[in-house]
């Protein structure tokens, strides 16, 4: 069978759709040369893949190798609906690729007049030069530019404002000189590694633990690599390893390979460590840890609001993919430590800190973030669905206030006082009224009130516009 590259190059949507169904596929791997599904599709003009890979969703301004994005490819060859689709989805108008050259450098190359005023119009600027000095008018024909000369551009608009600039029409001429090494706010596909979609089995011999970074009662932590990636390693400690829990881990843990979502870390694979048996699981290295990590012990970055914004908005993405699984995967819990930061400050939710059948069954993990009918009822009897809203609440009121729900108290004086005695988080004042709303409605007290996830995504989307 042609692979999801060749699927997606020739438009073929029932192929790529099954493919996607498959949660075993990532979406943003890139082949050989780092083009991923979108930029094929982007590049071929086939607008129904182009919709598909976005809404399940493909990260738009990913970069090949030559760090061209979807738009440069869809750019150069006319694919006006696609680059509207593109810009819509807030693809980054001005991206550089290793030439310097931006989406417009192309549109005007290659004469696709219509798509260079369109990238104008939404913000492309005609005064950036690539790496030869050269910028997109100097690659237009004459005619294109004067038409692109004549847009009028918010951003430089702003400029001249500050500046004071007489020019009166059209975008300030003056060259923007070709920078090399500023951040791009955008990442290359991750590798195609066969090995690490297709061997969920892991041998033992082939992992290196460099240096141990935890150890609680579930286990120890090491960080390591494995067919030369960063990944971190997880030796559980069991009980009384015995065949049967054995075998229940041998087919619980493929159900944590879901490949296919942004939003979703997968677990790379498994094994069992000779010679006293121990179940161990990788997964990938994330430079910024957990989210708990960022917000309560990391010293890199703050998060401010529109930081926050984002976080939740991955989250709560990710949680709207996990919901369309049937069955759910069983024993997961939501909270800032089951979600890692990715290096583009992504928040994807950590597939390798659910739990197994066999460690602790009963055990109530962070029950900060745990809704208090959790608390009270078995998993059987309460709506997981809703559950989970209630801990997305929490994390709102985590990435708002940047605090640690009920600092003050341990584990089980929140679990007794969440339970019984009415305890919530109460939300200080001078926090934003969209969020504060979104927050009471998520973390209503009656389960069957609350959202689903698929319904606050939109209206993430909007806050993040403000
Ligand atoms: P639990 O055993 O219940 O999951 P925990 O999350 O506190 O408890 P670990 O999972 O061992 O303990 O994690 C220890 C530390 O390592 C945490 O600070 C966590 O953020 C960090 N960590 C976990 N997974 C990764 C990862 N994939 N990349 C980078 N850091 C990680
Ligand atoms: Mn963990």
């Amino acid at each position: 069978m042609d692979d999801i590259f060749t699927q997606c190059r020739e438009g073929n949507a029932v192929a790529v759709r099954l493919w996607l169904d498959n949660t075993e596929n990532d979406l943003n791997q890139g082949d050989d040369h780092g083009f991923s599904p979108l930029h094929w599709a982007c590049r071929e003009g086939r607008s129904s893949v182009v919709d598909m890979l976005i809404m399940r969703g493909a990260r738009i301004n990913v970069m090949n190798r030559g760090d061209d994005t979807p738009l440069h490819l869809a750019s150069s060859h006319g694919h006006r609906d696609i680059v509207g689709k593109l810009i819509q989805c807030k693809a980054d108008t001005n991206t550089a690729n290793e030439h310097g050259n931006t989406p417009l450098h192309y549109a005007c190359f290659w004469g696709q007049e219509l798509v260079a005023e369109d990238l104008v119009t939404n913000g492309a600027q005609v005064n950036i030069c690539n790496k030869y000095g050269e910028t997109p008018l100097d690659k237009a024909k004459p005619h294109l530019r004067e038409a692109l000369q004549g847009i009028q551009h918010p951003i430089t608009l702003q400029c001249w404002q500050e500046k004071e600039k007489a020019e009166k029409l059209g975008q300030s001429l003056t060259k923007v000189p070709f920078k090399d090494t500023f951040w791009k706010g955008t990442t290359r596909t991750r590798p195609r590694n066969g090995t690490l979609n297709k061997a969920a089995g892991i041998d033992f011999k082939q992992l290196s633990l460099l240096a141990k970074i935890n150890e609680n009662q579930s286990g120890e932590l090491w960080q390591g690599r494995w067919q030369g990636n960063e990944v971190v390693v997880k030796v559980l400690k069991v009980r009384d390893w015995s065949t049967r829990k054995s075998r229940d881990f041998n087919e619980e843990y493929p159900k944590l390979r879901i490949f296919s979502h942004p939003n979703v870390l997968p677990m790379l694979g498994a094994c069992q460590s000779p010679p006293a048996p121990h179940p161990i699981i990788i997964t990938h290295w994330m430079p910024y840890g957990s989210l708990y990590n960022v917000l309560h012990e990391g010293t890199n970055f703050v998060v401010d609001q529109t930081q926050a914004v984002k976080f939740a908005l991955d989250i709560a993405c990710g949680m709207a993919f996990l919901h369309t699984l049937e069955p759910m995967i069983s024993r997961h819990s939501l909270n800032s430590k089951s979600v890692m930061i990715d290096e583009d400050m992504t928040a994807r939710i950590s597939m390798s800190d659910v739990k197994f059948s066999f460690q602790c069954p009963g055990r109530m993990y962070s029950p900060a973030w745990v809704a208090p009918e959790a608390l009270q009822k078995k998993p059987e009897e309460i709506n997981r669905r809703s559950a989970d809203m209630w801990s997305f609440a929490v994390l709102l009121w985590e990435l708002v206030t940047r605090e640690v729900p009920f600092a003050d108290l341990s584990n089980m004086e929140i679990g007794m006082k969440v339970a019984l005695e009415g305890l919530r988080p109460t939300i200080p004042p001078g926090i934003s009224p969209h969020i504060c709303k979104l927050m009471k409605i998520c973390m209503n007290e009656d389960p069957a009130k609350r959202p689903k996830f698929d319904m606050i995504v939109p209206i993430l989307e909007k806050m993040q516009d403000k």
